[in-house]
């Protein structure tokens, strides 16, 4: 387990963490960095919802515990993540809910060794988890591009229908509210050690922002932040 942050950034890629109940808005605001600072993404609840579109059999393994909300073993993830990551261009990843339980700190470390990557950010959105539930009741995503919606919030123009791409708008299986439940049972339980775990030993490392804030002034934020660490990262050996 990594108990402190090296520092030490030579020759190594840097890797933010980005943590926060669901509906903090966290897939929303990686789609957004990603974007703006060019730095690659990994999305693991929209990987393993994509693995399970594919009907692949590693999709038809992950399907049961997804669709329960429950948190996907630890091998299943193991296999999305690293088969992702191989493909991943680019000097910055950011995990987009990952790692979520404190046994994945241990994959988390494995993995950041297998690809020379370094911690360097964690980025906490803070949200009262009622507010989690009513977000997560209204969200909707474009089956064919993935753009996210919330009826309430942030609305497609027309119903049912993506503005970009005429997609047609679904809810997902596991924002039905019993299996929201489940999700921010789990959040409670699994995440939050985490959360205090890397307050505790990465303290320096984390940034901690409210997910009320207004989504281009959260942007504005983290980018900054990430402008830094990207500039400070030396050149490759
Ligand atoms: P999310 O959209 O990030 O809330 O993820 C949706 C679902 O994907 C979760 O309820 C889990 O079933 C699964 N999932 C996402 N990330 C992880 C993870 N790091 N570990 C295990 N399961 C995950």
């Amino acid at each position: 387990m990594p108990t402190q942050p090296s520092g030490d950034m030579r020759g190594k890629k840097c890797a933010a963490v980005l943590l926060g109940p669901q509906g903090s808005g966290k897939t929303t605001l990686a789609r957004s960095l990603a974007a703006r600072n060019h730095i690659a993404v990994i999305e693991t609840g929209n990987l393993l919802e994509k693995e399970i579109r594919r009907g692949t059999p590693l999709g038809q393994e992950i399907k049961p515990y997804k669709s329960a909300g429950k948190l996907v073993p630890m091998e299943l993830l193991q296999r999305v993540v690293s088969h992702e990551l191989e493909q991943m261009p680019g000097d910055f990843v950011l995990f987009d809910g990952f790692p979520r339980s404190m046994g994945q700190i241990d994959l988390m470390e494995k993995i950041f060794q297998d690809r020379q990557l370094e911690l360097c950010a964690v980025i906490i959105l803070a949200l009262d988890l009622q507010i989690a539930e009513e977000r997560l009741s209204g969200r909707r995503i474009c089956l064919q591009d993935g753009t996210l919606y919330n009826i309430h919030g942030n609305p497609p123009r027309q119903d049912g229908i993506c503005d970009r791409c005429g997609g047609k708008l679904i809810q997902r299986q596991d924002d039905q509210p019993e299996v929201v439940r489940e999700r921010l049972g789990n959040y409670v339980r699994e995440t939050i050690p985490v959360i205090e775990y890397f307050r505790e030993k990465f303290k320096p490392l984390v940034r901690e922002e409210p997910a009320t804030l207004p989504p281009e002034q959260l942007e504005e934020r983290v980018s900054r932040l990430f402008d830094q660490l990207i500039a400070q990262a030396p050149p490759k050996e």
